[in-house]
């Protein structure tokens, strides 16, 4: 399998080599050049095969023979090594509960696969690969994680000092090892734009073999597809419907409905899908006007979908070759605005005892709409985060403190270690300089 850049003025690439660089040269998004096509055998033998050799057999063709087929078993095993169970909520709408892994985030699948990908290829690199990520809190803890103790491969995760949740720092500087957490005195923003400045500094590029980890890199978008193979292996030994589930995924870059998206496109019978914003909802507009804007992003309860300009967009309009009438027929968006997220935690609550997180309840609530337009769909939603990482906004709407599950107990007896910096490039730059 080659990998083509989406700016198209870089050569095309191989698994391998799109992992390392994240993006092309020409900072465009890697995409595969030929899509895998399901067999019918494979798609009817689904309900029967484990998630394990299911897995492995979905992500072969993206890997393309660039790790043994031995390693990639090893690989797809950990990286699904924790429960996604498919919850009922009402008889028509489900919860895909993507949040039991380590760091209580659906990021930890890409962040363990991506990481062991990059374990793999840095033994024959001969080199230390450095990875280097700014959070403003979920990434962060899942890259920490998911990198911890993959040899040949150092982890440098920026995040603005007092700005994360006291659970998600304790993710970030409890690790040791190979991961270290560069507190710095600024903003998300400020993070961000230190880690842009370091991968176009010469000095650095010569020093440093570096990469990045966000959901750019094809080896944390792809393996996000198996989220919509395990709910289809489970959909069909619970749901009540027939039909393909509607699916109503919480959006911030884009990323994992864009797998979703290329999963039924290349041949998983899953129905409509449902892009389902906060305030910043650039594609919902797009999908009712045609017309696409970014915008800068505004604070929102559900702030890991605070995006102004998605980045995965580029990669659904290739999905659809660019046809605005193929991507309407497939795909609605939907807008929820803060407001209307906490009544729905504290309104499904009331009603069936499920607890949403405010990304889920986004989600929950844009397919609740669909399902009033269009009463004989059935679906579910993906449930992206666990709610005890936004105590206050879900304690407030259901009237009782969350129980603090088992992953996240040992973190309060940690010690925090980070190397306080200003936000300043050089400072950085200095700090992360070899001699
Ligand atoms: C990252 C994240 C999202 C958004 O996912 P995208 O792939 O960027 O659209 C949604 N919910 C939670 C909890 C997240 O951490």
């Amino acid at each position: 399998m080659q990998y083509f850049s989406l700016a198209k003025n870089a050569p095309a690439a191989d698994f391998k080599t799109a992992t390392i660089l994240g993006q092309a040269p020409d900072k465009g998004l890697y995409f595969p050049e030929t899509l895998p096509v399901l067999s019918p055998e494979f798609i009817q033998s689904l309900p029967r095969i484990s998630k394990n050799e299911m897995a492995f057999k979905v992500m072969k063709p993206y890997v393309g023979g660039a790790i043994p087929d031995s390693d990639l078993q090893t690989i797809v095993q950990e990286t699904l090594d924790f429960d996604i169970p498919l919850v009922p909520i009402l008889s028509n709408i489900a919860s895909l509960e993507l949040f039991h892994g380590p760091t209580l985030a659906f990021k930890d699948v890409g962040a363990r696969f991506m990481s062991r990908c990059l374990g793999y290829f840095s033994k024959s690199l001969d080199a230390t690969i450095t990875v280097l990520v700014a959070t403003s809190g979920d990434t962060g803890g899942a890259v920490a994680n998911g990198f911890l103790g993959v040899p040949g491969v150092e982890v440098v995760i920026l995040y603005p000092s007092g700005k994360v949740s006291p659970v998600q720092e304790l993710q970030l500087t409890t690790c040791g090892k190979n991961i270290t957490a560069l507190e710095i005195d600024g903003s998300f923003d400020d993070c961000q734009a230190i880690v842009k400045a370091a991968f176009m500094d010469s000095d650095l590029q010569q020093k440093l073999f570096l990469t990045s980890a966000n959901s750019i890199n094809v080896a944390r978008w792809l393996p996000q597809q198996l989220y919509y193979f395990i709910a289809y292996q489970e959909w069909l030994k619970t749901a009540n419907s027939t039909k393909p589930p509607v699916i109503s995924v919480p959006s911030g870059n884009f990323g994992n409905i864009c797998a979703g998206l290329l999963a039924k496109k290349t041949g998983l019978p899953l129905g409509h899908f449902i892009a389902a914003c906060n305030i910043n909802d650039v594609v919902p507009q797009y999908l009712a006007t045609g017309n696409y804007a970014s915008v800068k992003a505004q604070p929102t309860i559900s702030n890991a979908m605070d995006v102004g300009d998605p980045s995965n967009f580029v990669r659904i309009m290739e999905l659809f070759s660019h046809s605005f009438e193929g991507l309407q027929q497939v795909i609605s968006g939907d807008t929820i605005s803060d407001a209307i997220t906490a009544k729905t935690i504290q309104e499904v609550y009331a009603q069936t005892g499920y607890i949403l997180d405010p990304h889920g309840a986004v989600a929950y609530k844009a397919l609740q709409n669909y399902v009033k337009e269009h009463p004989l769909e059935a679906g579910f939603i993906l449930e992206t985060a666990h709610p005890v990482k936004f105590p206050e906004i879900v304690e407030a709407s259901i009237g009782h403190a969350l129980t603090i599950p088992a992953q996240v107990q040992p973190l309060f007896s940690k010690e925090k270690i980070s190397v306080q910096l200003p936000a300043s490039f050089e400072a950085v730059k200095d700090w992360l300089m070899p001699g």
